[in-house]
C-alpha cells in the first residue's frame, strides 16, 4: 500500500462525511463480513417520546408521572429524558420542558446501567426501568401491567415499569422512531455482501420489531452495556470479521474491540474516540459508503 493512495482515500472520505483516524484504518475494512448495528441512536433516532401511561389499579396517574418524572429528571438516558419531559408536560410545564419546578428533587438517586434508575422521591423508594429490574428486586407485575407491557413491545415501544415501596405501580411506554434512512442503509450493506446484526440492550420484542422494519434478520437483544464488547468477541471467535456501528458511551468498548469501529458523529465523545471512523452527519447510509470507499481505495493500490 502506497501512502499516497491511502491519503487519497481519506481525502475522498472527508468529502463524503467520513472522518478516518488514520490511513491504516482502511486496511481493516477489507475482510469485514459482519456489521453490528447498535439500535438506539444508530438505527433509530434516539429521540424518544412518552407515548402511553398505564397506572396499576388504584394508582393515581398524576402521582405515577410525578414520581417517575422526578427520578428520570436526574438521568441523561434518552428514555429518562422522554419520561421526564412527558411527565413535566402532563404537570402543565410549558412546551414539555422538564423544568425542575415540576418535580421534587430526589433525595437519593442511582443510575443502574442497562436497567433503569432508583432513588427516593417524596419519601418513597422508587424504581423506574425495565421489567428485569423489577424482577431482580422480587417485584411481581400485575397481569394487567404485564399485558400492557407485552402489547407495547409488540409494536416497538419500550415498556418502562414504575415501582415504589416494593410494588409495581404502573407502566409508561416510550417510543423511538426508526430513522427514515435506516432501511436503505441496511440494503446498501447487504449489497456489499455484508451481514447486518442488530445489537441492543432493549428487549427482544422491540428489537425484533425494529429489525423487521429495516430488514435485519440477526438480532442480539437484552445485552447489558458492559456485555456488548463480549458479543463482538463472540462473533470474532466464530471466525467473523466485525464492523461495529454505535453512538453511545455503552458502545465504546465494542467499537474499540471490533475489527472496524464506526462512530455516529451525532453520538457521544466516548464513542467517537473509540471508533476508527466517524460518520460525521450520523447518516447510517454512509457506513456502506465508508466500507465501499476503503475497499475501492485498497483495490486501486494493489
Ligand atoms: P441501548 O443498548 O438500546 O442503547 P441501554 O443499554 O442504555 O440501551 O439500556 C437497556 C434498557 O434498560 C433500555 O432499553 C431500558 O429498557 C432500560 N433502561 C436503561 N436506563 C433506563 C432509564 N433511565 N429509565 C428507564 N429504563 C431504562
Ligand atoms: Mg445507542
Amino acid at each position: 500500500a502506497t501512502p499516497t493512495a491511502l491519503m487519497v482515500g481519506t481525502g475522498r472520505g472527508a468529502q463524503l462525511g467520513i472522518l478516518i483516524k488514520g490511513p491504516e484504518v482502511l486496511e481493516s475494512t477489507r475482510r469485514v463480513d459482519t456489521v453490528v448495528l447498535d439500535k438506539t441512536g444508530t438505527v433509530t433516532t434516539g429521540r424518544m417520546t412518552l407515548s402511553g401511561v398505564h397506572p396499576a389499579e388504584g394508582v393515581d396517574e398524576k402521582e405515577l408521572l410525578r414520581l417517575a418524572g422526578a427520578l428520570e429528571h436526574a438521568s441523561e438516558h434518552p428514555i429518562a429524558r422522554a419520561v421526564a419531559a412527558g411527565a413535566a408536560e402532563a404537570a402543565g410545564a410549558a412546551g414539555g420542558l422538564p423544568v425542575p419546578e415540576s418535580f421534587e428533587a430526589p433525595r437519593s438517586f442511582e443510575n443502574l446501567a442497562g436497567l433503569g434508575v432508583q432513588g427516593v422521591v417524596e419519601g418513597r423508594s422508587v424504581l423506574v426501568g425495565r421489567e428485569r429490574l423489577l424482577a431482580e428486586r422480587g417485584i411481581a407485575l400485575p397481569a394487567a401491567l404485564a399485558g400492557a407491557a407485552a402489547e407495547a413491545e409488540a409494536t416497538g415501544s419500550t415498556a418502562v415499569l414504575v415501582a415504589w415501596d416494593g410494588e409495581a405501580r404502573g407502566l409508561l411506554t416510550v417510543a423511538d422512531a426508526v430513522k427514515p434512512t435506516s432501511a436503505e442503509a441496511v440494503a446498501r450493506l447487504r449489497a456489499l455482501g455484508l451481514t447486518p446484526v442488530l445489537l441492543t440492550g432493549d428487549n427482544r420484542a422491540v428489537a425484533e420489531t425494529v429489525a423487521r422494519e429495516v430488514g435485519i434478520e440477526e438480532v442480539i437483544a437484552e445485552v447489558l452495556p458492559q456485555d456488548k464488547v463480549d458479543v463482538v468477541r463472540r462473533l470474532q471467535a466464530e471466525g467473523r470479521t466485525v464492523a461495529m456501528v454505535g453512538d453511545g458511551v455503552n458502545d465504546a468498548a465494542a467499537l474499540a474491540r471490533a475489527d472496524l469501529g464506526l462512530a455516529m458523529g451525532t453520538g457521544t465523545d466516548a464513542a467517537i474516540e473509540a471508533g476508527d471512523l466517524t460518520l460525521v452527519r450520523g447518516d447510517l447510509r454512509v457506513a456502506a459508503d465508508a466500507i465501499r470507499l476503503s475497499r475501492r481505495t485498497l483495490a486501486t493500490i494493489k
